[in-house]
């Protein structure tokens, strides 16, 4: 057996500790394998964060690899079989920070693009990279500043396939082809302070917000589409309250979430929660943040190339899904039209003992170098 190269790059990844938002080198590693193969790399600082933008080729269409090489802390060191960033394998696993979240990807991509490159020298239009180190922070100075300068200089891309964990029981069985977006809100009912015996000289304000509450539990605010779930609102926090119980409290708090499909917007939700809280006469002070839109990519040429792919390489017919948590995918949607994740399982990302499973690793390289195939070939 030849020993893989994309096990020994993902291992060298791992090998750097790039807890979020450090890269610790490991673009670094990434230009000098990339430069010979003719990409022309650019590294591009924002506050404390490095994000590379590398591209080969000067011609459309444009599949850009996109990924992060920050990891989420460790958490207790000693709870780890073995250290967290010396890569380790066990009963065919490889452990480590980041073997699945998402440094395997990173590697595999390289790889793939090795390999395609030499075998076809002369491809169609351009490969490439967007990788950044502020994907498991507050994402504020990775993907979205790339992103921003590239439609600045009207650099349009076609494809990107974000190595993210996305699949689920083995190789390629999901994977996403958008996500939801994520809109809170934290609400304050206002009420009047009082001595519980003497009801009539205060405002409950749990009284006065349960029934608004029950009604914004019971909306039914979109049936969802083709690709999504019906847009969910949840409570995560309620509360008021001044610790005696013969006191009325002056006010309630809750916190709330929308994960929303496309069959919504955010300035709709907004709008219809206010209507609620407005016919039930309350008042209120409302603050609202939207950390993501949401974005979707219907099934087309790069899923297609990708399903293809992934049944030549596995045999695994894949599962098109929007679930999970925002991605850096979101960025990345606002200029291109097709966006799509696919990595390996995500089982163990951000667990103690994170790892891989070696078998998945070269597949997951051919997986990605067969797309290239389909795609520039
Ligand atoms: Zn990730």
């Amino acid at each position: 057996m030849t020993a893989s190269r994309t096990l020994a790059l993902t291992e060298r990844l791992i090998g750097r500790s790039s807890v979020t938002p450090e890269d610790k080198g490991c673009q670094d590693q990434l230009i000098a394998l990339l430069e010979p193969l003719g990409f022309r790399c650019e590294t591009i600082v924002s506050g404390d964060v490095t994000n590379l933008w590398a591209r080969r080729g000067t011609t459309q269409p444009v599949l850009v690899f996109a990924g992060h090489t920050d990891v989420v802390p460790t958490g207790p060191v000693e709870q780890w079989t073995s250290e967290p960033f010396l890569p380790t394998i066990r009963d065919g696993k490889l452990y480590g920070r980041g073997a699945a979240d998402m440094k395997t990807s990173i590697a595999a991509m390289v790889v793939a693009c090795e390999e395609f490159i030499a075998a076809h020298p002369d491809h169609q239009g351009s490969i490439a990279f967007l990788i950044t180190s502020d994907e498991e922070g507050p994402a504020t100075d990775g993907t979205v500043v790339v992103c921003n300068k590239l439609k600045e200089r009207g650099e349009a891309i076609d494809y990107c396939i974000v190595g993210e964990p996305t699949s689920s029981a083995t190789l390629g069985d999901m994977i996403k082809n958008g996500r939801r977006g994520s809109l809170s809100g934290c609400l304050t009912i206002k009420g009047v302070q009082g001595h519980i015996a003497y009801p009539q000289l205060a405002k409950n304000p749990i009284h006065l917000a349960a029934p608004a509450l029950a009604e914004l539990v019971a909306e039914v605010w979109d049936e969802g589409n083709e690709y999504y779930l019906p847009t969910s609102w949840q409570m995560s926090n309620v509360k008021a309250g001044t610790g005696a119980n013969n006191v009325i409290p002056g006010d309630m708090v809750i916190d709330f979430n929308f994960r929303f499909s496309t069959a919504s917007t955010a300035e709709g939700l907004k709008e219809r929660v206010h209507a609620i809280l407005d016919r039930h006469g309350l008042e209120y002070h409302l603050k609202w943040a939207l950390s993501g839109y949401p974005f979707l990519t219907p099934r087309g040429t790069l899923s297609a190339a990708l399903c293809e792919a992934i049944k030549a390489e596995t045999d695994v017919d894949t599962e098109l899904s929007t679930t999970g948590g925002t991605s850096d995918g979101r960025f990345i949607a606002q200029i291109c039209p097709q966006v799509i994740e696919f990595g390996p399982p995500n089982a163990s990302i951000h667990k103690i003992d994170e790892h891989v499973e070696v078998r998945f690793i070269d597949p997951l390289k051919n997986i990605y170098r067969r797309t290239l195939e389909n795609l520039l070939k």
